[in-house]
């Protein structure tokens, strides 16, 4: 029948790149219970509920000191600050990430030294790495990008020679394990995010500070509140950066469930793998590689394909949500000029920025839903390949 829509194949679906309702619904009255808890308690600042969060947080992650701050963002900036990272210093980092990753190296007043990534993982190449090392080199800082461990025991080795500690940049990399244990856990410092759309998100910002350290762990304490071991003490320059008791308190009631979120978000990833081969499409469409040693928690499943921006202005024009992290490494930021990198030093990177897509693959996604999405991609690979 000649209708409007014939050509478009399929009928119109809608396909959200998130949908947060979906999990919210089930949890709705456990969470108002105790967003209710905390406002009848009058406590807003610390106290019980990030204290708990704090041990429970630490059990899952296999570290022995975990402390919640204001964001991931502000993990970055305070695991910096209390190795003492400022002027003169440099922090070695992938130019591909999420811009806090390079942002906070540049608010201390040190330098980011930007290196390529792998072309595979979109994680840090370690040869680039250990290129870039120099004896001014203060922290390494590898990204564990869309979920999947940077190679960890690379990264470890050329640090170890250097003498260099690694932050772990783990904002979307929540239970995300390398070898059988969990990220954030191997470096001087895990750096994780509450952020809305991460894998255990709040509701609002959020982040947490890991490490095996204790005299570390103290250290970032008193920096989350001012410097100050006692109130109005002050030993060192620090800020707020401290996780409020109502995200806490929704983050607890959120946690026993993410094993089970991160579970559906990998199932979804590898229905995706499997439809897209078994279409054929696998020729134009690069779907990513999850490494056998590796637990990948799929913060977000990107593929790769020829005509990018024309693929998601299909998918887009047909209701499926996508996204695109991200569309420019940090060499090529108007904010980092003043760094003297040129367009063509960070060919891997450059090409990730131009033909990378990130598809809708959280948890409650539905079948058909993921269906149509994979056929919403062919067309459009079909169309514009
Ligand atoms: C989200 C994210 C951050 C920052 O986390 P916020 O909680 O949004 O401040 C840092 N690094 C990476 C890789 C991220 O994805």
């Amino acid at each position: 029948m000649a209708t409007a829509g014939a050509d478009r194949g399929a009928g119109t679906m809608q396909v959200p790149m998130l949908d947060l309702q979906a999990q919210y619904r089930p949890l709705r009255e456990e969470i108002l219970a105790v967003v209710t808890r905390v406002c009848d308690s009058q406590r807003f600042i610390l106290g019980p509920e990030v204290d708990e969060l704090e041990r429970e947080l630490a059990r899952m992650l296999e570290v022995p000191h975990a402390i919640g701050v204001s964001s991931g963002t502000d993990a970055l900036l305070l695991a910096m600050m209390a190795l003492g990272i400022g002027h003169g210093d440099e922090v070695v980092t992938s130019t591909y990430s999420f811009f806090a990753t390079g942002g906070c190296v540049v608010r201390l007043g040190a330098t980011p030294v930007f290196v390529d990534i792998d072309p595979v993982t979109y994680n840090i190449d370690p040869s680039a790495l250990a290129a870039a090392i120099t004896p001014r080199t203060k922290a390494i800082i590898p990204v564990h990008l869309y979920g999947q461990s940077a190679d960890l025991e690379a990264i470890l080795a050329i640090a170890t020679r250097a003498g260099v500690p690694v932050i772990e940049d783990a904002a979307q990399a929540i239970g995300s394990r390398y070898k059988g244990r969990p990220v954030g856990g191997f470096g001087l410092i895990g750096c994780f995010s509450f952020f809305p759309s991460k894998n255990l998100g709040a509701f609002g910002d959020g982040g947490l500070v890991t490490t095996s350290s204790g005299d570390l762990a103290a250290v970032l304490r008193r920096l989350r509140v001012h410097g100050a071991d006692r109130q109005y003490y002050h030993r060192a320059i620090g800020g707020n950066f401290r996780i409020d008791a109502l995200q806490a308190a929704v983050l607890r009631v959120k946690l026993p469930h993410l094993a089970g979120w991160t579970e559906g978000r990998r199932r979804n990833a590898a229905r995706y793998d499997a439809w897209f081969r078994d279409r054929g499409l696998t020729d134009r469409v690069t779907t990513p590689v999850a490494l056998a040693d590796r637990y990948h928690i799929f913060n977000q499943y990107v593929i790769r394909v020829p005509n990018r921006d024309a693929v998601k202005a299909h998918l887009e024009s047909r209701g499926v949500g996508c996204a695109i992290y991200y569309p420019v490494p940090f060499h090529e930021l108007e904010c980092f000029a003043h760094l003297g990198y040129r367009v063509g030093q960070f060919p891997h990177a450059e090409r990730a920025a131009r033909e990378t897509l990130a598809l809708p693959v959280f948890g409650e996604l539905t079948q058909a839903q993921q269906r149509y999405v994979v056929d919403v991609v062919a067309e459009a690979v079909g169309r514009h390949g």
